[in-house]
């Protein structure tokens, strides 16, 4: 997820890690650190605040290394603090390994570990793959091969860079689901999780694919497979100027985050399948299911986004669980008198898990005995450490004020949360089943649909002068017209109002004249035919229509002035990809209107006044 970085040569390594630790902070981190191996030494150095801090507190010491490992990380297990920050190292502190990704079995692993003696001083998953390799380590005495090892016994994904200081004329890296490329330069070699960290000093660049290990020394690199046998790799070669990555090589954390999404969608849900049973396993969760399945009433809470995201989970939850769900504001519910009882389920969702109304609410109902759960994209967050159980959303760093990809991974937790009760209820094992097939099309589907970004753009360079938009939809894809109106409203300052579809002619019809651009998220759903009625109605009052349909709709063209059109799921799943049209157009609308997209005026990424 987030930042690695790793120098082997004749050069003070300390300065280059630090820059290439710089040059990953566009990806958002919590902490960083880093571990050198100089003579017979080594040292660590950790810090809960900013690679400038790391570097401050680097300055006083004078240290002179040739070879180091850096990291800045993205809590992911346990909240963000020095002793959770990476690098991680064994007992004797003369192994050191740097992380990106989560060890989804790291406390069954854990487990062994304790009985045979291994103590942990941090709560991350890390701390236990760097005590896995120490236990082969001192079994094998030879760090590829004790890599190798701790690697077959790992679930979960990983890039990792480690160092050791009984080897120290190389540095070991190794990759599944997370990246991980070498830098080759003159008698010195460079790892990194991006290239960016590496293109002041180099421009040749070894792609690690899944499942390769790589012994990365000063003047030559050895690539195996899993099963040890070598593999010839091809240098590439890298044309970026140092001033296009800030952002990835994207224009905007905004454009970077919703491009992202293919990924973080299945970062949310991966792990959290049980295909066989047709049913989601979310460890946040273990032990309160039957409290959950058996509530009266779900109340969900939440701000803005999050907010929406509730909406949609209303109508998952109540389709398939059959529980009663309300969805409040959390600044309202806050301050009224809200009915509670002990039997009710509360769901609080918030990205950072710091918005101040819903760490208020969650209080408060806390304070009333129901049970409350978080959805949260920062780990260690308030609402995480005060709700009494819940799941993170897994999304990665989220960078742009408008969110985007947290949106749709609260959405699949809320798909998840909704298979995993509705399993233990009245939903059958086949449709369980049914449901994940869909749930794992997610990431593919999402970027089918990023693949129309230019067609979106050329639609949104058409209304950017706009004054008013309206955002309509049906069922499921209400909140998403909601959420599309938002965006809008957030980053382009255009005047947006997301509204049920029927609902338009109790008022905001009026509105209409040809002036006035019209978004329907009409996708093949329950309640197409009633969508398509009221696309018949604004264009009676020449409205113009940009319309988001399911892509075997081969009618709807005949009726708007633009079709955006998406793969087909179940209706449960659609709002995840009808909502991403929706972003990219206020993302171009904005752009065109040369606004500040990723720092709108007057909005803040993380709510903390109530
Ligand atoms: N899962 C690891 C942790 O929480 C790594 C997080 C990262 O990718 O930065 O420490």
């Amino acid at each position: 997820m987030c930042g690695i970085v790793g120098y082997i040569g004749p050069k003070n390594c300390v300065p280059i890690l630090i820059e290439g630790l710089k040059r990953l902070e566009y990806r958002g981190y919590d902490s960083a650190g880093i571990a050198l191996i100089y003579n017979d030494s080594s040292e660590v150095i950790k810090t809960k605040g900013k690679v400038d801090e790391l570097e401050k507190m680097i300055s006083n010491k004078n240290l002179i290394a040739n070879l180091g490992i850096g990291h800045t990380r993205w809590a992911t297990h346990g909240e963000p603090s020095m002793i959770n920050a990476h690098p991680h190292f064994n007992k004797e502190k003369n192994l050191f390994l740097i992380h990106n990704g989560i060890i989804e079995n790291y406390s069954t692993l854990k487990k062994i570990l304790e009985k045979e003696g291994y103590k942990f001083i941090s709560e991350t998953d890390t701390e236990v793959l760097v005590n896995l390799i120490d236990r082969y380590l001192k079994r094998k005495n030879n760090l590829s091969t004790a890599i190798r090892y701790a690697l077959n016994e790992v679930e979960g994904t990983y890039g990792i860079a480690v160092i050791y200081k009984n080897e120290p004329d190389k540095i070991v890296v190794a990759r599944k689901g997370s990246p991980l490329v070498l830098g080759i330069g003159e008698k010195e070699n460079f790892v990194a999780s991006d290239v960016n960290a590496l293109i002041t000093y180099t421009s040749q660049v070894v792609y690690l694919e899944d499942d390769e290990i790589a012994e990365v020394y000063s003047n030559r690199f050895v690539a195996k497979n899993i099963s040890d046998k070598e593999i010839i790799k091809e240098i590439h070669e890298v044309d970026i100027a140092i001033d296009e990555i800030s952002k990835g090589g994207y224009a905007h954390y905004m454009l970077k985050e919703i491009m992202e999404q293919p990924e973080s969608i299945f970062n949310s849900m991966r792990g959290r399948l049980l295909i066989d049973e047709g049913t989601a396993k979310l460890g946040g969760l273990h032990g309160f299911e039957d409290r959950i399945a058996n509530s009266e009433r779900i109340i969900i809470s939440a701000c803005g986004t999050s907010w929406h995201a509730g909406l949609v989970g209303e109508y998952m939850l109540e389709q398939y669980t059959g529980i009663p769900v309300e969805v409040e504001y959390a600044s309202e519910f806050r301050y009224r008198h809200p009915i509670i009882n002990s039997n009710d389920t509360l769901i609080f969702i918030s990205q950072s898990g710091e918005t101040a109304d819903t760490l208020a609410a969650l209080r408060e109902a806390k304070r009333k005995g129901a049970l409350c759960l978080g959805i949260c994209n920062v780990v260690g967050s308030s609402i995480a450490r005060e709700s009494d159980a819940g799941v993170y959303i897994h999304a990665g760093p989220e960078i742009g004020v408008a969110s985007t990809k947290a949106f749709t991974s609260q959405l699949v937790v809320l798909s998840l949360i909704t298979l995993l009760i509705a399993r233990k209820k009245q939903l059958s094992i086949i449709d369980g089943k049914r449901l994940i097939n869909e749930i794992q099309k997610l990431p593919e589907y999402a970027k089918k649909i990023l693949e129309l970004n230019k067609d979106i753009g050329k639609i949104a360079d058409k209304y950017f002068n706009a004054t008013n938009f309206l955002y309509l939809g049906r069922g499921y894809n209400f909140p998403v017209a909601l959420e599309g109106a938002l965006k809008l409203k957030e980053i382009s300052y255009i005047h947006a109002e997301g509204y049920p579809a029927a609902e338009m002619k109790h008022g905001p019809i009026a509105l209409i004249d040809d002036n006035m651009p019209v978004v329907f998220i009409a996708t093949k759903d329950a309640v197409y035919d009633k969508v398509i009625s009221n696309i018949e109605e604004v264009k009676a009052r020449k409205g113009k229509i940009i319309a988001v349909a399911s892509e075997d709709d081969n009618q709807i063209g005949k009726l708007v002035d633009h079709v955006i059109k998406i793969p087909k799921t179940v209706d449960m799943l659609t709002p995840i990809l009808s909502v991403i049209p929706l972003q990219l157009i206020a993302y171009h609308i904005a752009v065109k209107k040369g606004l500040n997209v990723d720092q709108p005026r007057n909005l803040a990424k993380s709510v903390t006044v109530e």
